[in-house]
Parts: structure tokens; C-alpha cells; sequence
């Protein structure tokens, strides 16, 4: 593509509506759908609840660096091998929740539950990691000529979403390309495009599915089965089904179970292993155990209600089910973990990182290359040097302050950081850590929103998936993938780019 060509190509009234109700049909028919929020389908005409409606999506996938899209591609075995790690160094992490306790008492609740299922001793090594690395494409001014690289965002180990709806946006734009794209005025002639594959379904299935078969066959003769763990009410369903689906093909048993009601329908035998049993709810006389228990619930307080959805969480812990992920790889996806590990070397120690994989190697240098500046809130000389910084609002405004959260809507950006940690107790202000905005070059793009158009500028965040298995004891690791990717695209209005809180919307990359 050349650059004196306009991208996307600007599209009559004719050909927007063509391509609109193209997608709207294409969507449905394939699964990139999600249930509608009542905004948009009210509950008095959707009482049965048979309603689905297109995901927010691009007309065109999305002008992408191929250089950027193959470094994060490549250096995803190497993270995964990394979080692993981390999440098997017990000693690191309890200093890490130790640094942002103080005002969390979320962080808190789950290192409890650690503890008590420590005291009593873990009946599973096996580990599953289906993680999700997000990036932005970042321009360096300084390197002659520019030089473009990703910058990791964050880095997920807890309910990586949109693995589901990411195959099938791109097979949707590789379809629009071979199709529609073609016929337009400023036509993009079929095969013009660098679509890349992305078999982000199959990629987190087999994570599933070697998981499965590296939990073995029941000792008391039950089927085994993997679990789905959800939320009641969650819209973006079809992501996790496309999943499901793919695991399912595969002849293994798989069960969606509301994390409400984990208490009433799975049981622990008695037994030194404690198996987790799953008692069909539509049918008692049947009975699963559980090898894979994968969340998508669970990863912040919401979920929480009571003291039995605590107890719930330790039930699940304390179980032989491989947990995807357990309590403390979830708190290895804390962005305190995040910040700690790209805090540059200090001159005369080694780097946090080279804890956990050897630094100076090839790889090492790769994942140094993705890390950018993020800070302390603590007292600490960088923590104050840090605090300064946040309380001038001129200083702030090119800076995100984040708390131990995922999810989405939880970060505070810019020019609101100062107040918010004015009206925040100081001795809370270490559970925050303060992270350099990314501000990648700009891009233009058309979203198909709830059947509206918004069309301008938009920034895009690249996601890649991994899939790892690994032994928390031995560190021995059995799977490791890459496991495909995802675009996410948001206005450049927008501070946060979460697609199922409403900000972001389903992208795919055009490598350029
Ligand atoms: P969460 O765990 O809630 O998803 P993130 O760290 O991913 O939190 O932040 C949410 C969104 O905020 C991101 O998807 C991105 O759009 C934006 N964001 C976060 N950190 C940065 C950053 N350093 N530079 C630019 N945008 C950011
Ligand atoms: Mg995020």
C-alpha cells in the first residue's frame, strides 16, 4: 500500500450501506456476535432472551507494522516461559503483594487463600497459563530513520478474552477483501491486503486440551471434564463458546459453571488428592471429575460478594482440577509484577528479570525491547520521584496511574491522576503503579457500533495469546505456543480500549 492511496478507502453512501448490512449478515451467520446489552435490545422485547447482535467491529482491518506484529508473535513462548516463572516464585510474590496490600483488600483475600491451601499442601503441580500480552505500536524519534516497535500494555493471566470473536474478525475481513473490498469506486483489488492467519480459537483450545490430557485418566472412574467457569449475565458468550465448541470437538466433556454456584454443584472427594467432582445439575446421577477448571470469573472483586464466593475460590484451589490460572498466576498478572520486571537494571545488581529467565540472552534482549517506563507509587526514590510527577497536573498528563485490577474501567488517566490520589489515603498510594503512556502513530478506521458508524481516528492495541502448561514444582514445562492474536481498536477519544465494557471494538491487522 502506498501512502498516497487513502486507507480505508473513503466509501459513497451506496457503498457503506452495502458493506454495513454485509457484515451485519456475515456476523450473525458466523458467530461474531455477542448478547445485547438492554441499552440497545431492552429486556421487554428480548424477554426470552434469543436475542444476539454483531460485536463491535472495523469496516477494514486495521494498517498494522508487519515488524511490530511479528516481534510480539515472536517473543510470546519466551513470556509465557517467563510468567511461569514468576508465578512459581512464592517468596517474589509475597513481597510483591506485601508492596500493594495496603488498600487492597481484594489482593489480600486471594493471597489468604493461597496460604490456607499451602498449609494444607497442593495436590496439583500442573499449571494452565492461557495468557494474552497487549501492546502498542510505539515510534521512537530518537533512533534515525524512526524506528516503529510494540510496547507492552499489560500482560493477562486471568480471563484473556476475545480469543473467540478474534478468529473469526479476521476471517470476516479476509472474507470482505476477497468480496466487497474489491468492487468499491477506490477499489482494494482481492489479494491487495497482507491478511495474516490468526487461529487464536484453535491456538487457546489446545492449551485447553493439553491440559486435559496432562491431568490423566480418574483414579475413582468418573468421566473427566473441563469446566468453563462464568459470570451470570455475561454478554460476551460467544467468545467463550467458539472455545468450547473447538474443545468439545475434540470429544472432551465441557460444562459452563455460573462461579455462584460453585459451592452447591462441585464437591471434593475425600480423598489425598481431593478430586473435584461436578454433579450435572440437569441430570444428579451424573458426575464428572474435573481436570481443567478454566475462569472467566473470578479476576476481580465484583465476583466476590460474600464470604462463600471466598470460600468458593479456596474450594477451587484446594482441588487436584488444574486451575487456569491458580491464585498465584493470577497474581503474577498484577501490574505490579509488570512494573517490577521492566524496571531497568540497577549498575551494579542484576535485574529483577534475570530472576527468572537469563538475562543478556537474545530472548531476554527481546522482551527488554517491549518494556516501557513504569513506576512505583511507593516511598521509594523512585516511588517519590514518581509522586511528583503524578501530583503536577502538567507532569501527569503523559502518564495512566493503574491499581491491581483487571477488566477494564479501573485505571486513571492524565490530567484526573492528581486528584484522584488527593482524595486517595497516602498509605494506599503504593497498590498503584504509574505507567508512561504509549502513544502510537496515528491510524484511520470506520467501527460498526450497535448499528451506528463512527468513523476518525482510532488506536489499536495488539494482543497475542499463549497457551503454557508447566510443572509448579519441578518447573518443568509441557506445553508452550503461541496461540494466535487479537486487534483491538478504540477512538483515539477514548483512554480505555476494553471492547466488551463498550471503549474498544474487534479489529484484525492489514500488515504494512
Ligand atoms: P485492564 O487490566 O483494565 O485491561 P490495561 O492496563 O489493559 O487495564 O488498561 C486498559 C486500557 O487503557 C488499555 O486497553 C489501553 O487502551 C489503555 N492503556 C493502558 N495503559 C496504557 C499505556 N501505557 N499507554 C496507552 N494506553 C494505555
Ligand atoms: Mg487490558
Amino acid at each position: 500500500m502506498t501512502s498516497s492511496v487513502p486507507y480505508p478507502p473513503p466509501l459513497t453512501t451506496a457503498e457503506q450501506e452495502k458493506l454495513v448490512q454485509t457484515i451485519k449478515d456475515w456476523s450473525i451467520a458466523n458467530g461474531l456476535t455477542v448478547r445485547p446489552a438492554p441499552t440497545v435490545i431492552p429486556d421487554e422485547v428480548n424477554s426470552t432472551g434469543i436475542a444476539a447482535v454483531n460485536a463491535p467491529v472495523t469496516l477494514f482491518p486495521s494498517p498494522f507494522p508487519k515488524q511490530c506484529f511479528v516481534q510480539g508473535k515472536s517473543i510470546q513462548t519466551a513470556y509465557n516461559a517467563l510468567y511461569a516463572a514468576v508465578s512459581r516464585d512464592e517468596a517474589f510474590l509475597a513481597q510483591m503483594v506485601k508492596e500493594v496490600v495496603d488498600g487492597d483488600d481484594f489482593i489480600r483475600n486471594l493471597w489468604d487463600v493461597h496460604l490456607k491451601v499451602k498449609a494444607e499442601g497442593y495436590t496439583q503441580n500442573l499449571s494452565l497459563g492461557l495468557f494474552r500480552s497487549d501492546y502498542m505500536v510505539h515510534q521512537d524519534e530518537n533512533a534515525q530513520p524512526p524506528v516503529l516497535q510494540v510496547k507492552q500494555v499489560e500482560f493477562n493471566t486471568i480471563a484473556s478474552s476475545f480469543g473467540g470473536l478474534s478468529t473469526k474478525t479476521s476471517g470476516l475481513h479476509k472474507y470482505l477483501a476477497q468480496t466487497e473490498y474489491p468492487l468499491l469506486d477506490k477499489a482494494l483489488p482481492g489479494g491487495s491486503l497482507d491478511l495474516p492467519d490468526n487461529q487464536s480459537i484453535h491456538g487457546l483450545a489446545k492449551g485447553i486440551e493439553a491440559a486435559f490430557h496432562a491431568y490423566g485418566k480418574s483414579e475413582i472412574n468418573h468421566p473427566t471434564c473441563v469446566i468453563f467457569l462464568t459470570q451470570v449475565g455475561e454478554r460476551n458468550v460467544f467468545d467463550q463458546r467458539h472455545l468450547e465448541y473447538q474443545v468439545a470437538s475434540s470429544a472432551i466433556p465441557v460444562f459452563r459453571l455460573p462461579f455462584s454456584d460453585i459451592l452447591t454443584t462441585t464437591f471434593i472427594k475425600e480423598t489425598p488428592k481431593r478430586q473435584l467432582l461436578y454433579r450435572l445439575p440437569s441430570n444428579p446421577s451424573k458426575v464428572f471429575e474435573v481436570a481443567v477448571i478454566y475462569m472467566r470469573a473470578g479476576y476481580g472483586p465484583g465476583d466476590y460478594t460474600d464470604a462463600s464466593s471466598w470460600q468458593a475460590r479456596y474450594h477451587l484451589e484446594r482441588s487436584a482440577a488444574i486451575k487456569c490460572p491458580t491464585v498465584l498466576t493470577q497474581l503474577a498478572g498484577t501490574k505490579k509484577v509488570q512494573q517490577v520486571l521492566a524496571t531497568p537494571r540497577p549498575a551494579s545488581e542484576p535485574s529483577m528479570l534475570s530472576k527468572f529467565i537469563q538475562d543478556d540472552t537474545d530472548q531476554a534482549k527481546a522482551l527488554w525491547k517491549t518494556f516501557t517506563n513504569i513506576y512505583p507509587m511507593d516511598t521509594s526514590e523512585a516511588g517519590l520521584e514518581a509522586r511528583k510527577k503524578a501530583l503536577v497536573p502538567e507532569a501527569a498528563k503523559a502518564y495512566v496511574l493503574k491499581p491491581q485490577r483487571e477488566g477494564g474501567g479501573n485505571n486513571i488517566y492524565r490530567g484526573a491522576i492528581p486528584e484522584f490520589l488527593r482524595k486517595t489515603p497516602e498509605s494506599h498510594w503504593g497498590s498503584y503503579i504509574l505507567m508512561e503512556l504509549i502513544t502510537p502513530p496515528p491510524v484511520e478506521n470506520v467501527i460498526l457500533r450497535n448499528g451506528q458508524i463512527e468513523q476518525g481516528g482510532v488506536i489499536c492495541e495488539l494482543g497475542v495469546y499463549g497457551a503454557c502448561v508447566w510443572d509448579q514444582q519441578s518447573g518443568q514445562v509441557h506445553y508452550n505456543d503461541e496461540a494466535g492474536y487479537l486487534l483491538r481498536t478504540k477512538g483515539d477519544k477514548s483512554e480505555e480500549g476494553g471492547v466488551a465494557a463498550g471503549y474498544g471494538c474487534m479489529d484484525s491487522c492489514s500488515l504494512v
